[in-house]
């Protein structure tokens, strides 16, 4: 673990407009070379931050390609480096030379990421907000783009500091009194530490769900359909991504093999995966299909468990008992009662033996805003809003690692003679896991990580 490393002297260049043709390409270069690059390549003054045009010209003075220069001194750009940016056709070919160019004259060419590293590395971004860098340009979803956008603009990061600030306090609290050990149960009540601990870890709890949110809309949820045959899965797929993906037949036993699809929920990107019917069989086939479903629950983030309701009026039959009782143990899990026209039940949810159950007709539709909101709920996500910030499993882990400290600080706190050192011990760990999180304390090979998923030119 370290604060942020130097970022280094060298020069970078890249093409930073995606590959093909278009309109415009953009070739960008970053470190203390621009200004011999700007010399020789647009061979006239640039104002700063003021579009020139300018002929781009090869080592003889020959066009390569025309377009505007624009440069942004040090520390005002995106690197906090000086930055050129030769705004040329969009033109592979063109783009090729001015690149090649750029590189005679002493940069580098620059790895995947590398420029927003450099702006992590100056302190033009901290680490959530470099990563919402690289979500903004894979956004799958408009809802996506939008989390990640707010992430960019620094959101979840000023969450997560507030969150900081108030674990230092805490701490300095602490460690101010740690040197008066008689006074130690005086500072734990006048200080009210159990109530600002109680206050932090419901703040943290709420930020957990929205990072967790994020992490969805960024990673998508896989919702498994499980159950016996003719339960009504794949007229409950075919419902939720509204069209005929799966074949329904009263025979039991049709679909065979997994059948996939895509579907947004509450802004969410699902995938829903179909299964085939799990029973005792002796059909070489279908037992095939059977090992497959269980692959799929096994890689699945939810398990909806379709039921008949005819079957589960005073209890769960015990074929669809078993079936849950198989189900890996950390997989949250919804048990749907299909069919809930023919066994007359309106529909509607509720919570029994601490699992959620929910009413409907795959048939008819009735129920299914229940599901959706359910399917959410039970894999611990809200639905996308106007304040998800898009967010990563790392972050959420973080978060949750902060949690369980937390929750360890509270219980040293409540004790009758507070163990005040490994109270500060388990906020400390805390304010570490958080720190994580925009990078204040980073390990550096998962810097090199993060950067390397970028593309190049960012
Ligand atoms: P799977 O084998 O679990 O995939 O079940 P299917 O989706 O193929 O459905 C089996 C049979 O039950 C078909 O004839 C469906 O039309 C019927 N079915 C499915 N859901 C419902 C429902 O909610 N109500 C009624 N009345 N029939 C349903």
């Amino acid at each position: 673990m370290s604060a942020r490393p130097q970022p280094p002297a060298d020069t970078i260049a890249a093409v930073a407009t995606p590959a093909g043709r278009g309109g415009v390409g953009i070739v960008r270069v970053s470190g203390a070379n621009v200004g011999e690059i700007v010399a020789a390549v647009v061979a006239r003054p640039l104002d700063a931050r003021t579009a020139t045009f300018a002929i781009f010209r090869g080592a003889r003075g020959e066009p390569l390609d025309e377009g505007l220069a624009l440069l942004f001194p040090a520390p005002a750009s995106y690197t906090g480096e000086t930055v050129l940016e030769l705004q040329g056709h969009g033109s592979p070919a063109a783009l090729k030379l001015v690149l090649a160019r750029c590189l005679e004259i002493g940069a580098r060419l620059a790895a995947p990421g590398e420029f927003t590293r450099r702006a992590f590395l100056n302190g033009k971004l901290d680490l959530a907000q470099a990563e919402s860098v690289a979500d903004l340009i894979e956004a799958a979803t408009s809802a996506a783009a939008r989390a990640a956008a707010r992430s960019l603009a620094g959101e979840f990061s000023r969450e997560v500091r507030a969150l900081v600030d108030a674990v230092t306090e805490l701490r300095m609290l602490t460690e101010a009194t740690l040197d008066f050990p008689e006074e130690d149960i005086e500072f734990v009540r006048e200080a009210d530490a159990a109530g600002r601990l109680a206050r932090l870890s419901g703040r943290l709890a709420g930020i957990l769900v929205r990072a967790a949110t994020g992490a969805r809309l960024n990673e998508g949820l896989t919702v498994v359909l499980a159950g016996r045959p003719n339960v009504g899965k794949s007229s409950l797929l075919n419902r939720l991504v509204r069209e005929e993906a799966a074949i329904v037949t009263p025979i039991p036993g049709t679909t065979r093999d997994t059948v996939e699809r895509q579907v947004e929920v509450g802004g969410i990107p699902v995938t829903v995966v179909d299964t085939a019917g799990l029973r005792a069989t002796d059909d070489a086939v279908e037992k095939i299909g059977i090992e497959r479903a269980w692959a799929a629950i096994d890689r699945a983030d939810l398990a909806l468990v379709l039921v008949d309701a005819r079957d589960t009026e005073n209890a769960l039959d015990p074929e669809d008992a078993a079936i849950l009782a198989r189900l890996p143990a950390r997989l949250p899990r919804v048990v749907v009662h299909n069919k809930a026209d023919l066994a007359d039940v309106v529909p509607r949810k509720a919570a029994v033996d601490g699992r959620t159950h929910v009413w409907l007709s795959a048939l008819t539709g009735a129920g299914m805003d229940l599901l959706e909101q359910e399917m959410l709920a039970v894999a611990g996500v809200a639905s996308a809003g106007e304040d998800t910030f898009i967010a990563r499993a790392r972050h959420v882990e973080a978060l949750r690692e902060a949690a369980t400290h937390l929750a360890a600080a509270a219980s040293h706190i409540e004790a009758e003679a507070p163990p005040l050192e490994l109270f500060a011990e388990e906020l400390r760990e805390a304010q570490d896991a958080l720190s994580s999180i925009t990078g204040e304390f980073t390990a550096d090979d998962l810097l090199g990580v993060i950067f390397s998923r970028f593309c190049i030119g960012k």
